[in-house]
């Protein structure tokens, strides 16, 4: 059977739960053989209460990840809905793997019901909790802090406390439930418990937070935990470990949800009915202050050195990102900046790293200015500007649809990669395919490191373009429209240069002035089109004639002057002749009624002895003359 994959929609993969559901999942893939693609965004969505929002760019560039899932090679999608920024994203992902009839599995977001429902669940989650306390530690006279009276939260809580109090035979006393506001207020509940004169033998809080207020309490008092006295909290959260003692509490099963949603989907690919929704319940997690873990000095040991290592990680990371600017300052071009970030994915113990960029980002010549008709995201194809761990030489072109420059998919073992954008402002950059070694603990600091490098890489696209931009403007100012050769400006700007390079050369200067002959007449009788051809013809055989690096002028209406440097005078009088036989040949074959000529004079001085060229040019203008005189008398018509 060929081997399936899953693909993971994610907002803030780098984040204390999500990376935990991740985690199960990637677990239960790795022993199934399913690959994983996780598409993660990485600005997570504020607080719903919070001032801050995010700007609409930042909602495109970061959801845009979600459009790279291909459909075709998916075998079952995971939507962390709760984390989406964007709620559209859901309802996209959902419509479109509908299409190509992929199921789509809802982890821990009540608010979206999807084909397929994991739901984390901590209704017995208090029962759990007191009914440790209250079997296994044998204690009865149990308090109960809660959050705010009436709130949904604190009446679930304080219902399951009440439950087992009842169901073994414990009066409910209400002098024993206070109510803590979720936060420091549980401190002034735990002193009125106190001064109440008799201690109860545990308090339970319905957050963890408040327990740690509670435990301030308590320590302030003199009383020791758990010895005197139990506390027990709520959620799981990670300072349960770092208080001391550590706190018992209960926590949502995230790594459970996440293997639950892979068996789920095992069963459908093998054809078993499965329910539309699973609530996973939430699991005890028994430490020292219920006094089931003992203080144990090696615990502790451990939890801090890990903790001081996360710290290095921290100090090491900033250093790593001063190097990085210095390296980005440095980059002379897309690709230096790219390969800066090796020693990123060597910090960050990636297996594998794909830059890959949009093409026409890369090629300033398709952004002129910087603008862009709309939004482009993800292009059907994407360049590969830098591959970490990987043999593709940098800027491979490859399918998006493939996701990176190999076949990941298809390979001995399931892979597991993870995307996230890359953008700047409003322009969409590509994205970062890569392969961490493990998902627990990363993420925080990558987030920001691939922020750093989007930022630079869109600033340095930002400027390139400009420059490009600019060059173009520069161009265009400096020529003539209708023959492409230089204009006066042009002329001006470039004719030191050539004095310059003579006279490194010891070469000699040479100034040629020429003008169309009977143009007039062309344009009175062919009319004013017939004129500008031959102006172009003129132009075209001028500069065909003239050295490389000559200055090809067009300095008014049917004039041109020409800056060059050469040996001696029989260069230019080749040069000359040169421009007679190619208007002749072209005569010849035009077909037109008219005939193209024009008259040439110049001046020749040795660099060493310029003194100006103004000079030279009224001097090459009156031997222009001179030769138009001539071949005058010697011309009889205009007619071809
Ligand atoms: P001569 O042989 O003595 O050079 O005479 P000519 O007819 O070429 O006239 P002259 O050089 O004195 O003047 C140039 C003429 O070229 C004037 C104008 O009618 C025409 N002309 C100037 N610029 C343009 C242009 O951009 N397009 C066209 N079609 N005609 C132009
Ligand atoms: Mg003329």
């Amino acid at each position: 059977m060929k081997r399936k994959t899953i693909a993971v929609c994610v907002t803030g993969f780098n984040w204390e739960n999500e990376s935990r559901i991740v985690n199960g999942i990637y677990e239960q893939c790795l022993k199934a053989d399913i690959n994983l693609l996780v598409f993660a965004a990485m600005v997570r969505k504020p607080e719903f209460n919070s001032e801050h929002s995010l700007h609409k760019n930042v909602i495109l560039g970061e959801t845009e990840i979600f459009d790279l899932i291909n459909y075709d090679t998916t075998d079952g999608i995971i939507i962390l809905g709760e984390s989406i920024i964007d709620e559209k994203v859901i309802s996209m992902v959902c419509e479109r793997a509908k299409a190509h009839g992929i199921p789509v599995m809802n982890i821990n977001d009540p608010l979206h019901k999807l084909d397929k429902n994991v739901i984390l669940s901590d209704n017995i989650a208090m029962e759990l909790i007191v009914r440790h306390l209250v079997e296994d530690h044998g204690l009865r006279k149990i308090n109960f802090i809660g959050g705010f009276a009436g709130n949904l939260q604190t009446e679930e809580r304080l219902t399951a406390y009440k439950k087992v109090l009842s169901e073994n035979g414990i009066p409910i006393e209400e002098n024993r439930i206070a109510y803590g506001e979720f936060w420091k207020k549980a401190y002034e509940c735990t002193e009125n418990f106190i001064s109440s004169g008799e201690l109860p033998e545990a308090i339970v809080c319905a957050s963890d937070t408040m327990a740690f207020f509670c435990m301030d309490c308590l320590k302030s008092n003199g009383y020791r935990i758990p010895d005197d006295i139990v506390v027990t909290g709520f959620d799981g959260i990670s300072d349960c470990e770092a208080y001391s003692p550590s706190l018992t509490t209960a926590r949502l099963a995230f790594q459970e949800a996440g293997e639950k949603a892979v068996e789920i989907f095992m069963d459908i690919w093998n054809g078993k009915e499965t329910d539309d929704v699973v609530y996973v319940d939430s699991i005890l997690f028994k430490q020292q202050s219920c006094g089931c873990l003992k203080h144990d000095d090696k615990i502790r040991f451990d939890f801090y050195s890990e903790r001081y290592g996360e710290l290095n990680t921290y100090k090491e990371f900033n250093y790593h990102l001063i190097t990085l600017n210095t390296i980005f300052a440095n980059a002379e071009n897309s690709s230096e900046l790219y390969e800066a970030s090796h020693n990123g994915a060597v910090f960050f113990k990636l297996k594998k790293l794909h830059i890959c960029v949009r093409p026409d980002v890369e090629r300033a010549e398709q952004n002129i200015g910087g603008t862009h008709d709309g939004y482009k995201g993800i292009a059907e194809k994407m360049l590969s500007m830098y591959n970490f761990g990987s043999s593709v030489p940098a800027g491979t072109e490859f399918l998006s649809a493939d996701y990176v420059p190999e076949d990941i998919l298809n390979g001995e073992k399931a892979v597991f990669y993870a995307f996230s954008s890359m953008y700047f402002k409003d322009r969409y950059i590509g994205y970062a395919a890569y392969q961490p070694s493990k998902i627990k603990g990363f993420g925080d600091f990558f987030a920001t490191w691939l922020l750093a490098i989007s930022n630079n890489a869109g600033s340095f696209y930002m400027k390139n373009d400009l420059k490009y931009a600019v060059d173009e403007l520069e161009n265009l100012y400096i020529r003539d429209p209708l023959t492409g050769l230089y204009n006066r400006r042009g002329m001006e700007k470039l004719k030191y240069g050539m004095i310059e390079q003579a006279k490194a050369q010891g070469k000699y200067v040479t100034i040629v002035c020429a003008d169309i002959d009977n143009l007039k007449p062309i344009n009175d009788l062919y009319g004013h089109e017939a004129g500008d051809n031959a102006i172009l013809r003129a132009a075209n055989a001028i500069e065909a004639s003239m050295p490389a690096g000559s200055i090809c002028t067009r300095t008014g209406g049917d004039e041109f002057c020409i800056i060059l440097v050469n040996d001696d005078e029989d260069d230019v009088k080749k040069y000359i002749g040169h421009i007679d036989e190619l208007l002749n040949d072209y005569n010849k074959t035009s077909g037109l009624p008219y005939r193209i000529g024009c008259s040439c004079g110049y001046n020749s001085i040795h660099s060493d002895r310029i003194v100006s060229i103004d000079s030279m040019m009224a001097l090459a203008d009156e031997d222009m003359y001179r030769v138009k005189a001539r071949r005058k008398t010697n011309r009889s018509s205009i007619i071809n």
